[in-house]
């Protein structure tokens, strides 16, 4: 069975038991939390066992390595909607050791698009349109500056209200131990969860 149908097959089963009843509850957040964090695959599970998070508990924003890229991109209006639409009242941001978007080398990305079929005459096309294909690929060198960047792109958003506190931490992808990198109510940064 190819992966769609395997999907389709566990769904009709997980329907017709009614399991979905352990998970009911609703849209908002019963932790008052916002997480932004990595898509990566060994925090499916890890990363809501890890602080304790349960359905129904957060707004959990996933991209590849917790990376705001843009003010006014997606990432930003979710957190944003978060805060004034759906009852989140502070923000973590929770990137990880051994990221995948750590030192990512845009110009290897744009090489496998071009194995793929995807042509020189486009990628030479979007960049004589003006996007910066290097800077979009980009990923940091260090996380824990990169999640003090995110913090900060957070913080100063003009449209974030003063008064959400917003947290930075690094989770680690095997044992799901969390270092505060910043500490939103501002009680001193380097914190980490005891050994
Ligand atoms: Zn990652």
């Amino acid at each position: 069975m190819d992966r769609l149908h395997t999907l389709l097959e566990h769904n009709r089963a997980f329907v017709e038991n009614r399991e979905y009843e352990q998970f009911k509850t609703d849209k908002f957040p019963g932790k008052g939390l916002a997480i932004l964090a990595c898509m990566d695959a060994r925090l499916v599970e890890l990363l809501p066992k890890a602080m304790g998070l349960k359905n129904g508990d957060v707004k959990l924003i996933k991209n590849a390595g917790a990376l705001i890229t843009h003010q006014w991109g997606s990432v930003m209006r979710s957190l944003i909607v978060a805060v004034y639409e759906l009852r989140a009242e502070e923000i973590c941001v929770v990137a990880h050791h051994d990221c995948g978007m750590r030192a990512i080398d845009p110009n290897k990305v744009l090489a496998h698009a071009q194995e793929r079929g995807v042509s020189e005459e486009t990628i030479v096309t979007l960049r004589g349109a003006g996007i910066d294909l290097d800077n979009w690929l980009k990923g940091f060198d260090n996380v824990a500056d990169s999640v003090r960047h995110s913090v900060h792109t957070i913080r100063n958003h003009p449209l974030m209200p003063k008064d959400i506190p917003v947290h930075g931490m690094v989770i680690h992808p095997s044992t799901g131990r969390l270092e505060v990198i910043v500490n939103g109510y501002g009680e001193g940064e380097k914190a980490a969860a005891p050994e």
